[in-house]
């Protein structure tokens, strides 16, 4: 099987799966509990926290465990319920839905754009809007118009006394993460996007920021997550933070696999007719193991099915969307085409991808959309 499915989901890496062995002989105990398998569970909870407050510049008792990404996005969404949220329409449905669902009237405002976009990589400057908003937020009562994202549209306006989250989930592990040089009040992250296990993820919350706990219940993270610690998952979650750290993953990203990403999309140019790239592939443009290439007159999904035949495995859109027949909303908002949106693939690599697996792709790609394109009714 060739995997290219990565931003999905990633296999689980051998460390973490060995990790996660021992942590089930050895760390079972309820992690509260005051004995000591619950002390030695708890120490083994610690030690996540600090490796992951480290690699992103926070302080542990910053970090909340949580079940994964799409707690953490609805957990700060409800936080601000009856206040302003405002976000891209390129978010994940996690910050759409509950954006929709919890946003009001009242002030400050919640900011909430991902650095990096789960369906075309697309990363967003969030820098330069933290920045701005942190220089010009002396005046207090303007709107101030920071940024004009990739597609030309006014980005963020903050005002003073707003706050920052961004959805974290695809960038870690991919490109350098700072909470404090991105200048964030809240940010969210999941394991399984890094080689750990799905079920377990965090939250970056900076202290004194406001919090509401979604789960109640138990005084678990001092009282901002209810529910028994998943110590299991989340000692897979710190192998897998201490496999990418070992293997300096963001420069294996940025070179190795930028390399099979770009190959890919050249190789894809050059032989497939009416195909056309929705993913930039310059430097700092996007991230460097997402391609999104659309292929005109070809449905992504008939595309997907017949890869997945040969053994290629790929997504159209997102997971999440899968079974739904709307086109992807990012490359409806990115293209406003629901023909590109309707024929996208998104092929996602990770740290073990090989040049192989690109020759795969195109050993049966081509044949595919030709065969697709010529039973096709649009021209
Ligand atoms: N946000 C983004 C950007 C994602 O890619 C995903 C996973 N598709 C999620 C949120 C949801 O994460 P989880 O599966 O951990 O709930």
């Amino acid at each position: 099987m060739v995997y290219l499915d990565y931003a999905a989901t990633t296999p689980i890496l051998p460390e973490v799966r060995e990790a996660m062995r021992l942590a089930e002989e050895r760390f079972f105990a309820n992690a509260s509990a005051l004995h000591t398998p619950g002390h030695l569970a708890m120490n083994e909870v610690e030690r996540c926290r600090e490796t992951l407050a480290e690699m992103i510049g926070a302080e542990p008792s910053e970090i909340i465990f949580t079940s994964g990404s799409t707690e953490g996005n609805n957990t700060i969404m409800r936080t601000f319920e009856g206040y302003m949220i405002e976000t891209s329409p390129l978010e994940h449905h996690s910050i759409l839905m509950a954006a929709a669902e919890y946003g009001g009237t009242k002030t400050p405002k919640l900011y909430s754009y991902m650095l990096a976009n789960n369906e075309t990589g697309d990363i967003i400057d969030l820098h330069k809007i933290t920045e701005v908003a942190q220089q010009q937020s002396a005046d207090e009562n303007s709107e101030i118009f920071l940024a004009k994202d990739d597609f030309g549209r006014d980005l963020v306006a903050v005002r003073k006394g707003g706050y920052i989250h961004s959805d974290l989930t695809q960038a870690l592990g991919k490109i350098p993460i700072n909470v404090n040089k991105l200048g964030l009040d809240y940010a969210t992250f999941s394991a399984h996007k890094i080689g750990g296990p799905v079920g377990v993820g965090a939250l970056y919350v900076r202290k004194g920021v406001p919090f509401r706990a979604l789960l109640l219940g138990g005084n678990q993270e001092q009282k901002r997550r209810g529910g028994t610690y998943n110590t299991v998952g989340i000692c897979g979650f710190r192998a897998a933070l201490e496999t990418i750290k070992k293997q300096n993953s963001t420069k294996i990203y940025n070179t190795k696999v930028r390399k099979l990403r770009d190959t890919l999309a050249q190789q894809i140019l050059a032989r497939i007719p009416g195909s056309s790239l929705n993913t930039d592939l310059g430097k700092g443009k996007a991230l460097p193991n997402i391609l999104n290439v659309s292929f005109r007159a070809a449905e992504g999904e008939s595309i997907q099915l017949y890869l997945d035949a040969e053994g290629v495995i790929v997504s159209t859109g997102s997971a999440c969307a899968a079974g739904d027949t709307k086109p992807s909303h990012v490359l409806m908002a990115k293209t406003g085409d629901a023909e590109v949106a309707h024929s996208s693939i998104r092929f996602s690599f990770g740290l073990d991808s090989t040049m192989d697996d690109v020759k795969a792709v195109m050993k049966v790609l081509p044949g595919i959309v030709e065969r697709l394109q010529k039973i096709s009714t649009i021209s």
